[in-house]
């Protein structure tokens, strides 16, 4: 009842309904005509709430594909007219717009816009190196290891892949290196001057006197650095230049440190490894590489194509010309002018048959002009040639789609993902409406811009990319590297020629430096002016026992004094004057990474765009003489690094004040000489000499206690 109810008043309510439409518009047969014009996706089909299905009134299972459908034999799109400008998958300039506004981000602090920018860069250029190195850094500062250890794998891929990436890198870690060893050694060369200043001061006052009796100057070491800089031979020249003198009065651990960041500076101021001298054109913006780099990546620009055709007029090297052939295809091609970037890509083809960007590029244009049959067999060929690029599968897929294959184009797609060919996210709206899907133009691959490397880098003087370090490294018109080989080979003829090499440097009582000249020998002992005068003036060998150990154990005092005080003045300094090597290495490590961290390391930022502080401007710079830092990327004294620098620093200071006692109790007393005879007639006789194992309070060969 209540049914049949319902079914009434549904036919009433329809019969109204149409009675009314008739009496809105009047004509039936207009009404028809219009409906027939009315596009078809305006029709709307009620879609069934329902999941389950009931089976009997399932579709029966019959085998309905277009396999059963009439071979076609070629597929042309009904759009015959190619696109003007081919779309692409993404804006070239997308992935910097949003990694700099993750940076702006950082800057103001706010987190989210920061991490969903970066996120956003980081899919439209999984392969940057800048956004990957930033990613790290921020990471390395939230400590945040999950992202640290996803994209460190990712970083080193792209070293591996990428001939300019991996240049640009070479050339700041050379820069970082260098700047370090030159710190390090600077402290060195600060600790050796004071652990052996009585030394110097005793040589070279015997050096300038040349009388019997040369007292001791303490001040005349003075002369060496005035003198040094005088010269004016740069920091690192001025640091050779010093080191001569050390290099000739050092002993043992000591020398063979010094020798080894001699010989570190050396290797890095070595002009012709062969990574460093590939690496300056990736980072110049006018080289050649950069134009080609430029040119497959960026969109069609007039003044890069008319460089390419004026460079391609004057080549002669035919992988050169197919180099810029290529790039001026792919130019072309985005330009939409197929016809002229086939003529180029087949010219490539021609001197390379399995140049890939070519194949691929040729495939693509064939794809753009609607013959898609075509373009798929010559996607085929490049999947022979080259089965592991993921790009081809995409493209391929894109053409499957258009052919509405869509199985084949699933494939491929996922063959392409299991190539590892990431496909942007973020596609804008306007490429989505075109009439062909976009595909990718693959650019030169890393062997061809290592080879543009190779060819382009000899036209760059040596050592280019530490240009405008040239006024604080060294000044002179000769290379660096001659600035501190020369030095070295003079300071070890020095060391081979001098005679005195062996002699006993100290008096073997009380520990003042000595010297052939100015010594007392007695009982085959040397000893200085005053315990020599103490010795021949003293009537019995029991007076003169207590006279000496007086004297030693002053001396020993004053000696423990200065070694505390050198640690106080330079970390390290104290440790190794009291022997304890490895101590003071370590202490000094920590204080010039410190200073490192504090002058450059937000210089050495691999995030940053490339303004290496080696390669800019004059004008950019704080002082061109005396601080040739890049003015414009300094990042207040908040930044990281030199929050970093300044507390290594201070630590290390801390630790110096605070070794004091500590340094006291490592140093062994000072033992004193006597007369052999004196106490132990017996004993066997005093040997005269043994090389001193520590320096300014050298620990004297006396008698065993
Ligand atoms: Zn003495
Ligand atoms: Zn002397």
């Amino acid at each position: 009842m209540r049914r049949f109810f319902t079914a009434c008043c549904g036919n009433v309510l329809l019969v109204t309904t149409a009675l009314v439409a008739l009496m809105l518009t009047g004509c039936p047969f207009r009404t028809s005509a219009l409906a027939a014009e009315a596009p078809l996706d305006t029709l709307q089909i009620a879609v069934s709430p329902l999941d389950e299905q009931d089976p009997r009134y399932a579709q029966p299972d019959v085998e309905i594909s277009r396999k059963k459908l009439p071979d076609v034999q070629a597929t042309v799109v009904p759009q015959p007219q190619a696109p003007s400008r081919p779309p692409r998958l993404k804006h070239p300039l997308a992935g910097d717009w949003h990694f700099e506004e993750a940076r702006r981000a950082a800057a103001a602090g706010d987190g989210a816009a920061m991490r969903e920018n970066l996120r956003r860069a980081r899919s439209i250029e999984p392969d940057n190196p800048r956004f990957q190195w930033w990613q790290a850094d921020q990471a390395l500062r939230k400590v945040d290891t999950p992202t640290l250890i996803q994209v460190v794998p990712e970083i080193a891929r792209t070293l591996l892949a990428s001939a300019v990436a991996r240049g640009q890198l070479i050339i700041r870690l050379h820069q970082a290196s260098l700047l370090a060893t030159t710190w390090f050694w600077t402290l060195l060369v600060a600790a050796l001057s004071l652990v052996w200043w009585r030394h110097l001061a005793h040589d070279l006052s015997a050096l300038i006197f040349k009388n019997r009796n040369h007292p001791l100057r303490t001040m005349l070491p003075l002369i060496l650095p005035v003198t040094f800089a005088a010269l004016r031979p740069g920091w690192l020249g001025w640091l050779a230049l010093m080191s001569i003198p050390l290099l000739i009065q050092t002993r043992g651990r000591q020398r063979a440190l010094l020798v080894a960041t001699w010989v570190t500076a050396i290797a890095m101021a070595f002009p012709a490894w062969p990574a460093l001298r590939l690496a300056p054109p990736t980072v110049d913006p006018a080289s050649e590489v950069t134009l080609l780099a430029e040119a497959c990546r960026q969109d069609p620009s007039g003044p890069i194509s008319e460089r390419l055709r004026q460079t391609l007029a004057i080549a002669q090297d035919a992988d050169r010309r197919a180099r810029l052939q290529v790039a001026l295809g792919i130019q072309e091609a985005r330009r939409g002018r197929f016809a002229d970037s086939d003529k180029l890509f087949n010219t490539v083809l021609e001197h390379d048959p399995d140049c890939f960007a070519a194949l691929v590029g040729l495939a693509n244009n064939t794809y753009f002009r609607g013959r898609l049959d075509q373009a798929l067999q010559q996607y085929q060929r490049c999947r022979q040639v080259h089965p592991e690029r993921g790009e081809v599968c995409y493209n391929m897929a894109q053409v499957y789609f258009k052919k509405l294959f869509i199985p084949e184009a699933t494939e491929a797609l996922e063959l392409s993902r299991e190539l590892s060919f990431l496909v942007p996210t973020h596609m804008d709206q306007k490429t989505r409406q075109m009439a062909y899907s976009p595909v990718v133009y693959p650019g030169l691959s890393n062997e061809s811009l290592l080879a543009a490397c190779a060819f382009e880098a000899v036209q760059y003087p040596p050592l280019v990319t530490l240009a405008t370090w040239e006024n604080l490294l060294g000044s002179p018109p000769v290379p660096l590297f001659l600035v501190l080989v020369v030095p070295l080979i003079i300071g070890v003829a020095l060391i081979l020629l001098w005679s005195r090499q062996n002699d006993p440097r100290e008096c073997e009582n009380c520990g003042v430096p000595l010297c052939r000249e100015c010594c007392r020998v007695r009982e085959g002992a040397w000893l200085c002016p005053t315990c020599g005068e103490t010795a021949s003036r003293s009537r019995s060998d029991h007076v003169l026992a207590t006279l000496m150990k007086n004297r030693s154990r002053d001396e020993g005092l004053r000696g423990i004094a200065r070694v505390v005080r050198l640690g106080r003045l330079v970390p390290g300094a104290g440790h190794l004057a009291s022997g304890s090597f490895a101590a003071g290495w370590a202490r000094l490590a920590l204080a010039s990474l410190g200073f490192f961290l504090l002058s450059a390391g937000w210089i050495i930022d691999p995030g940053n765009r490339w303004l290496s502080p080696g390669m800019i401007l004059p004008q950019e710079v704080f002082s061109l003489r005396w601080l040739p830092l890049p003015a414009i990327m300094w990042p207040g004294w908040n930044d990281l690094s030199i929050l970093a620098g300044i507390g290594l620093v201070l630590l290390s200071w801390v630790i110096g004040v605070l070794d004091g006692p500590l340094l006291h109790r490592g140093i062994p007393e000072r033992l004193s000489w006597a007369p052999a005879g004196s106490e132990k007639p017996t004993a066997a006789p005093v040997t005269p000499k043994k090389p001193a194992p520590s320096a300014g309070i050298a620990v004297g060969p006396g008698l065993k206690r």
